[in-house]
């Protein structure tokens, strides 16, 4: 069956991929299932094919591109250079416009992407994560008797205190002598759910000589919605957060979660076709960095407070492979005193949690997750660091239903750990 050429995505970018095949051995799911569609190189031509009206937009089709986690390790493995995550992002969005999915499944995703972009909807996720944690709920999910899904379920929950809501000011001087004036994306989950990461990123900017502003009209970056096919809306938003940031003055825009930087420093080529916001978006996307990436770039004031802990670091997707930042957290925890650092097998190996994929295709955003636990539980760390958030929520979830003692902590919540407090 045939179906009518369309165009999501430009069409040259299909002829990059060699087929070659070396990116197979580099994509989680194409292991976990062995089969070609599941793989880089099979979705790739699944794509084309669509495109090229060779292949109908039908159940199995899309089945094959909902199970890619966008994690991009294939991009990282492909000599041939394939955007692989500009493919992927671009049959996302006409899946969502021309496929109708099962009710229950259309359901989920439009709660998804109605809950996360809106301060309410993200303040009622908080809530309902509080009181979940409250009860001790993210208990249950080491009761074996529990279906394994729901347990995993469960242990989305955090423990208690495991939730902080902070509202950030909207500048802070640097301690010491003035060296950079940053800005910082709050974020949409971080200050409801992450409050105290905010803080410890604004502290540890401080503690490097920076003038931090967080501007109050900014807003959610949009990639939840752009993981999740709403392109127009992530636009939208990005929009906003230009008009934001571009009117300040600063040196850096610093991001300190990873899915959201990797999707804003697109935000050039997301805007190619607008000219009212395309020059603006490059500028601005050229001035973002990793909270990580920013401190490695800079002489780093040491941290002088010890911490005595044993550490392991996980390379989350959108940092590793979707921004090249991998060595900087690492030289970050040397820095550390006290810290004893080991390394995890398969650290870019993705966890599972791939945005709202964990919400979307439990099933193998588990099956990810016990992987990286037998990883995780073989370096015997108390800590477990990550940059960001979705990972650490997903590796939390993990370390519940294990019962285990480790915990999962951001890069840079350890690291204010490790500097006198403010002054
Ligand atoms: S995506 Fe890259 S590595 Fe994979 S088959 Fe195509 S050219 Fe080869
Ligand atoms: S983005 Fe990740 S899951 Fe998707 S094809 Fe590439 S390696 Fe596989």
């Amino acid at each position: 069956m045939t179906a009518t050429p369309v165009n999501f995505v430009d069409h040259e970018k299909f002829f990059d991929c060699v087929h070659c095949g070396l990116c197979l051995s580099f994509c989680p799911t194409y292991v976990e299932l062995g089969t070609e569609m599941d793989s880089p190189r099979g979705r790739v031509a699944t794509m084309r094919a669509l495109q090229e009206g060779r292949l109908p937009l039908d159940a199995e089709v899309v089945r094959h591109l909902d199970l890619c986690l966008g994690c991009r390790a294939c991009e990282t493995a492909c000599p041939s250079g394939v955007h692989y995550g500009e493919l992927i992002e671009g049959v996302r969005p006409y899946i969502e416009e021309h496929y109708q999915r099962p009710p229950l499944e259309r359901f989920k995703r439009q709660a998804i992407n109605t809950i996360f972009p809106n301060p309410l909807g993200t303040r009622a996720f908080a809530f309902l994560l509080k009181t979940g944690a409250a009860l001790g709920l993210g208990r249950l999910a080491r009761w074996e008797k529990l279906p394994e899904q729901l347990r995993y379920w469960f242990g989305l929950l955090p423990e208690p205190g495991g939730v902080t809501a902070a509202t950030l000011l909207e500048r802070y001087p640097a301690i010491g002598e003035k060296r950079y004036t940053v800005a910082l994306l709050a974020g949409c989950v971080m200050p409801a759910v992450f409050g105290a990461t905010n803080e410890a990123t604004v502290k540890v900017l401080r503690h490097n000589g920076c003038d931090v502003l967080v501007p109050r009209e900014q807003g959610c970056c949009g990639a939840l919605l752009l993981h999740g096919g709403d392109k127009k809306t992530a636009l939208d938003l990005a929009r906003k957060n230009i008009n934001v940031f571009s009117r300040l003055d600063v040196d850096a825009l610093i991001i300190n979660a990873a899915g959201c930087g990797a999707m804003m420093k697109e935000y050039g080529e997301l805007f190619k076709d607008d000219p009212v916001y395309h020059e603006r978006a490059e500028r601005l996307a050229a001035k973002m960095k990793d909270v990580a990436e920013f401190l490695g770039s800079i002489p780093l004031q040491n941290p002088t407070r010890e911490v005595r802990a044993t550490v392991t670091y996980h390379d989350a997707c959108h940092l590793a492979h979707g921004q090249g930042v991998r060595q900087q957290p690492r030289t970050l925890l040397q820095a550390i005193p006290g810290l004893r650092i080991v390394d995890l097998n398969e650290s870019d190996w993705c966890c599972g949690s791939a945005g709202t994929y964990n919400l979307t295709e439990t099933e193998m955003a588990h099956r990810l997750l016990n992987r990286k636990m037998d990883n995780i539980q073989a370096t015997d760390a108390d800590l477990v660091v990550a940059g960001n958030p979705g990972c650490l929520m997903q590796i939390r979830a993990g370390l519940q239903q294990r019962g285990l003692a480790t915990k999962a902590i951001h890069m840079v919540d350890l690291l204010a750990e490790a500097y006198e407090d403010n002054a």
